[in-house]
């Protein structure tokens, strides 16, 4: 039997309902946030990434997909979405809008050959934001406000919002002098990783898990010491903004996230959840202010994020939240007689084109077996059509709750199940929200988040 390659998963069931759930709610919330949906190649010529993610990362050096296509050209499968999107952003000219800035958003499959584990796969999928064209730290808090408020409409509560500020160019650049003077004498002991970060992006010496306990990582210079003061007040300035938006966050001077191309704010929302494992950054993102020149554009300035779906998802377990059903069967049909099928089949599409979520035999089965079929599917109404029924022009229909039976007048039955669906939606929610888009009430007392 052929089986699927290692590191992939195939979304199906309850998984894909979750997905689904997901999915919605990113686009109502954009739609909120006004972003515009994007969707670039999966592949792309792999000197996008080479040039924009950065030689020296792990994702180009170890993890990129490669191929020649049968006409010998490069290509890579896209291991993050910021390339992609960034030369969509050139070639398509969006720098010309008057309406800047270009907010946009996407989502879909990521590919890297990474080692599978919990949470780490090589392919997943990446939900993210690119803002284009301002370089006010009022948009970084927009963009750190986004995974934290899908997280909050989620329902998750275990979540830390991790910031901190590389600064500019010449920020880097001097404190880069200054921790190759500081790291010169202890190469011996750093692991060996973290002696070819020495040369290549000694930055990244400071996010080591391995030598995080070493003495000469614990009085490394710190970075804020060398931001120039512009950088610091563009950071002063974001922390006020997130305070003003009741957005909790911890300052982490290590915090210097795997990509070249970041400039000035970098962040992580990490789950705290207890028993969670070792991939626990839910999402991650910061400030580009020069990959759009890096790759042949206009130079304009950039920040965004990514968020892991499989890591959320896990999160969301991890928790024991619930996520609503909202693909529930508002009505099952049963042709009580074979003569009647034709007449079930028509109702059941006559009723799906009028909003309603509809299923039908499709197996023969008898009485019994729809009654049955009825309760697997959850439906919360079963519509009966028999000769009688089709006689006196009438629709009979059981509330599968509550049992109760209703006759009612063929012409009727779309006000009718509008009706009842909505007092039956009330009586569920208990008044307090839809549990879903809209809630608000992840504090407490919302029925959907006990
Ligand atoms: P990590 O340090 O865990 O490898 P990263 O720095 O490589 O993460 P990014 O490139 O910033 O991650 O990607 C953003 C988000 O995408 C991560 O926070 C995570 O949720 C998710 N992610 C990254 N790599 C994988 C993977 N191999 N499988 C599943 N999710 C991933
Ligand atoms: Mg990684």
């Amino acid at each position: 039997m052929i089986q699927k390659p290692k590191g992939t998963y195939d979304v199906y069931g309850t998984y894909g309902e979750k997905i689904q759930y997901l999915e919605k709610l990113l686009s109502a919330l954009m739609e909120k946030y006004h972003y515009e949906f994007v969707r670039t190649p999966i592949f792309e010529a792999s000197s996008l990434f080479h040039r924009g993610v950065g030689e020296t990362t792990d994702i180009v050096s170890k993890e990129t997909y490669d191929f020649k296509d049968r006409g010998d050209r490069d290509m890579t499968l896209r291991p993050e979405g910021t390339a992609g999107v960034v030369r969509s952003f050139i070639e398509n000219k969006m720098y010309t809008r008057p309406s800047m800035p270009v907010k946009a958003w996407y989502y879909g499959p990521m590919f890297r050959y990474e080692r599978p584990q919990a949470g780490r796969y090589r392919e997943f999928y990446q939900f993210g934001v690119e803002v284009f064209g301002s370089t006010s730290p009022m948009v970084d808090a927009e963009v750190i406000s986004i995974p934290v408020t899908l997280f909050r409409l989620l329902g998750l509560k275990g979540i830390q919002v991790k910031i901190n500020s590389l600064g500019d160019k010449e920020s880097r650049a001097a404190y880069r002098e200054a921790l190759l003077t500081h790291f010169e004498p202890h190469l011996n002991e750093l692991c060996h990783d973290c002696q070819e970060r020495y040369s290549k992006n000694p930055l990244r010496i400071l996010d080591c898990k391995v030598d995080k306990e070493l003495e000469c990582m614990k009085n490394a210079p710190k970075l804020s010491d060398y931001l120039s003061e512009q950088s610091k007040q563009h950071f002063e300035s974001l922390k006020q903004y997130l305070d003003d938006l009741g957005i909790d966050y911890i300052v982490d001077e290590h915090l210097v996230r795997g990509l070249d191309y970041y400039t000035e704010t970098v962040f992580e929302v990490e789950a705290d959840i207890k028993d969670f494992g070792s991939n626990n950054v839910l999402c991650a993102g910061g400030r580009y202010n020069h990959l759009v020149e890096n790759l042949d554009g206009p130079s304009t300035p950039g920040v965004g994020f990514a968020l892991g779906y499989e890591r959320i998802l896990n999160a969301i377990e991890a928790e024991g939240i619930e996520l609503e059903n909202e693909n529930q069967v508002d009505a099952y049909i049963i042709p009580m007689d074979e003569s009647l099928r034709k007449e079930a089949f028509r109702l059941t599409q006559t009723l799906r084109m009028n909003g309603f979520t509809i299923e039908t035999d499709y197996l023969n089965r008898n009485l019994k077996g729809n009654f049955k079929q009825a309760d697997r599917l959850g439906a919360k109404f079963i519509v009966l059509i028999g000769e009688d029924e089709q006689k006196e022009h009438i629709y009979t229909i059981k509330n599968n709750d509550t049992k109760e039976e209703y006759k009612i007048d063929q012409d009727y039955i779309v006000m009718f199940l509008d009706e009842k669906l909505e007092e039956t939606e009330l009586e569920d929610n208990d008044h307090c929200c839809h549990g879903g888009h809209e809630c608000h009430c992840h504090e407490g007392g919302c029925k959907h988040h006990e």
